[in-house]
């Protein structure tokens, strides 16, 4: 089946009043697919990608990630999920300033209890694959934006996840550094990877094999571009 399955997908905010973020989203992400989800700020992409990524519940409907229902996990399943199941790239990197790449990289083998020296290993073999061997025990600050997003990637990509969510990941870099990070995440793609991509940038979508398009909380419009066959 699907490696990401959404049902009839609602959430909803209380504050004071009740905000509608998701007000009934379906979506599949079959094995291998290369999905980006488009639409107007405050549509609900941010929230979609919460749910996938095990950071948040559905209010109704169901989530499911490499057969788990999100729903109806614990705290600590859920957790268990997020560090095995799911790779995280975001636009602000989010690398720990105090760790050099092999250990930011390394992090979620720690939480998916990996062994020292097998987390070196690995984490070794992604910063090489991502082009940066060579700048292994360099902290954050000593490497660039695009440095940083390859790390950020290779950390993703480190458990071997199921799916790879990616938020605006060239929002913090100059085109041609993201035109870099892009063909990272079509060569994470090509050797497997599910991907569910958030971008406000039309050209950025296009690296995708469809473009599901949001609008107040619901699916607007699907289109195929191609490549993998991707689902629902
Ligand atoms: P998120 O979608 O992650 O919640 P925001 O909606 O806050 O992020 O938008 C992130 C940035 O993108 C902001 O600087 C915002 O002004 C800009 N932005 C929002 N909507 C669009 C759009 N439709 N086209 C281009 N830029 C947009
Ligand atoms: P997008 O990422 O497309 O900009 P979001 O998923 O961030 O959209 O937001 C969808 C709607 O849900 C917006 O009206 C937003 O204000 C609201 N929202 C998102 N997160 C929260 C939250 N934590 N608390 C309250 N309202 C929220």
């Amino acid at each position: 089946g699907p490696v990401v399955r959404l049902t009839d997908v609602r959430k909803t905010y209380d504050l004071g009043g009740t905000v509608e973020a998701l007000a009934g989203v379906s979506l599949s992400l079959a094995d291998g697919s290369y999905t980006a989800v488009m639409g107007p700020s405050g549509s609900g992409k941010s929230t979609l990608l919460n749910l996938v990524g095990a950071l948040d519940t559905p209010t109704d409907g169901t989530v499911e990630v490499a057969g788990n229902d999100l729903g109806a996990a614990t705290d600590d399943e859920r957790a268990a999920i997020r560090g095995t199941e799911i790779g995280f790239v975001f636009q602000t990197f989010n690398l720990l300033p105090r760790s050099d790449a092999v250990e930011n990289v390394a992090l979620p083998l720690v939480f998916a209890g990996w062994s020292r020296e097998r987390r070196h290993e690995r984490a070794t073999e992604l910063l090489d694959r991502v082009g940066l061997g060579d700048r292994r025990h360099h902290r954050p600050t000593q490497l660039s934006g695009g440095q940083r997003q390859r790390v950020a990637i290779a950390r993703a990509l480190a458990p071997d996840p199921a799916v790879v969510l990616a938020d605006e990941p060239t929002g913090n870099v100059d085109t041609e550094t993201g035109a870099g990070v892009m063909n990272l995440l079509a060569a994470a793609n090509d050797r497997g990877t599910t991907i569910l991509l958030v971008t406000h940038s039309r050209e950025i979508a296009e690296h995708a094999d469809r473009i599901v398009t949001v609008r107040d909380g619901r699916r607007e419009s699907t289109e195929e571009l191609g490549g993998h066959t991707a689902t629902g």
